[in-house]
């Protein structure tokens, strides 16, 4: 009796230790079982939130970019790609040609398929209303074992690069015939004195003049050119300083005053005298002789040229030059500020123009802050006005505190 007792406590011992242990195991179970799923759900939050972010980052990027898979179909293309190729989201799952409708793409895909290097190839695409170039470069991907397994695509906007090259060309091919004209004109000056010209004075003198007049020229083409260089690299220094536009505006008058008389061309300076700019005052000097130079050339005999200054609602002093010539046609008037643009060419290069005056004009203005603009219509003159920030004269200044520096 009192062994059957004794096996039923241990059986009971036992029997209890068992029901611990598993219940204690059971917890333990169910507690990795919740790690498990909360490590995978953070893990899959993550991996989301990185993917999202990695989306996001494609879609910002400013080059377009596609990836195929190994059956040659998109996998991916940003925003950028999708806009060049006006294809929307729907291009996932379609070959590049589907997508894209451009056969060199597809071309350069088959390439890929021998090659290990990066591939490059320029795109032209016809736009409404100016051509746009991709420079495409693609890489073969390969997976963990060598294997193909698609292709990365990106493409980079150069349109703005190609329109310098061709703005670059131009301006050379320009220079180059603007320099041989004068050039040719002095050789065949020369040539002819040299054969004929030698015994008649009244010849040569012609000739002569003929040879300083297009040296003349030639040696402003080749200062107007320096100048540019000057600006278009930021070399140029301005030494800014308060200035009475009404005695700069005297000064340039009476600087042009002979030309102006000779063609019986009436110069007003009608600028306030207590006017006040801030400006280098070589470089406002040469602004407004181009522009008064300019209003002679191209005005009227005797008419009337006419500089003025006023103050704008924003504080700043407009500058403004008028003539009462013929005026500038309308389709000329967004041009004119372009290197060599003249109206006229051949009435520019007997005035002695070298067609840069206002692309000068231009810079100068805007290495000051300012803008330029022009006015004009058929018959009814031409106005030029630009802007520069006003000074503050010690008048104007305002009074230092006591306490101030
Ligand atoms: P250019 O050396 O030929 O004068 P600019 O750059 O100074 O070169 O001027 C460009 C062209 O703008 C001129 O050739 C002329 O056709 C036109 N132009 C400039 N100013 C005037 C004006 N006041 N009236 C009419 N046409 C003008």
């Amino acid at each position: 009796m009192i062994l059957s007792l004794a096996l039923l406590l241990l059986a009971a011992a036992f029997a209890y230790a068992w029901v611990r242990e598993r219940g204690r195991r059971r917890a333990a179970e169910i507690r990795h079982k919740a790690e498990l799923a909360d490590w995978e759900r953070r893990g899959t939050a993550e991996f989301a939130e990185q993917a999202q972010r990695s989306a996001a980052l494609f879609d910002r990027m400013v080059e377009g970019m596609i990836v195929t898979n190994a059956a040659g179909r998109i996998q991916l293309a940003n925003r950028a790609a999708q806009s060049f190729f006006s294809f929307d989201g729907g291009a996932i799952g379609r070959t590049l040609l589907e997508a894209t409708r451009r056969h060199e793409i597809a071309a350069v895909a088959e390439r890929l398929e021998s090659e290990t290097e990066v591939l490059g190839h320029e795109l032209r695409l016809e736009g409404a209303d100016q051509p746009r170039f991709l420079q495409v470069n693609a890489l073969a991907l390969r997976d963990a074992g060598g294997g193909r397994d698609g292709a990365l695509f990106v493409f980079h906007d150069v349109t703005r690069l190609r329109q310098l090259e061709a703005m670059r060309e131009e301006f050379v091919a320009n220079v180059s015939h603007e320099l041989r004209t004068p050039l040719s004109l002095i050789k065949s000056a020369a040539e002819t004195m040299l054969d004929s010209g030698h015994d008649d004075p009244a010849m040569r003198l012609r000739f002569l003049e003929i040879i300083d007049r297009h040296a003349n020229r030639l040696a402003r083409l080749i200062d107007d050119l320096l100048f540019l260089s000057t600006l278009d690299s930021g070399r140029l220094r301005l030494e800014s300083q308060p200035l009475a536009l009404c005695r700069v505006a005297q000064e340039v008058i009476e600087d042009f005053q002979i030309r102006a008389v000779a063609r019986g061309v009436k110069l007003v300076n009608g600028v306030a005298e207590d006017l006040i700019v801030q400006a280098d005052p070589d470089r406002l000097r040469q602004v407004l002789g181009n522009l008064v130079d300019n209003a002679i050339k191209y005005g009227r005999d005797g008419g009337r040229v006419a500089v003025d200054g006023a103050i704008r609602a924003d504080g700043r002093v407009e500058v403004i030059v008028r003539d009462d010539g013929p005026g500038l046609p309308a389709e000329a008037q967004p041009r004119i500020f372009e290197r060599f643009y003249r109206v006229d060419k051949a009435r520019s290069r007997e005035q002695g123009g070298t067609g840069l005056g206002l692309a000068i004009v231009k810079h100068v203005v805007q290495a000051h802050g300012g803008e330029v603009r022009v006015e004009s219509a058929p018959g009814a003159g031409t106005t030029f006005f630009f802007t520069l920030s006003a000074a503050l004269t010690p008048a104007d200044a305002p009074a230092r505190s006591p306490a101030g520096p």
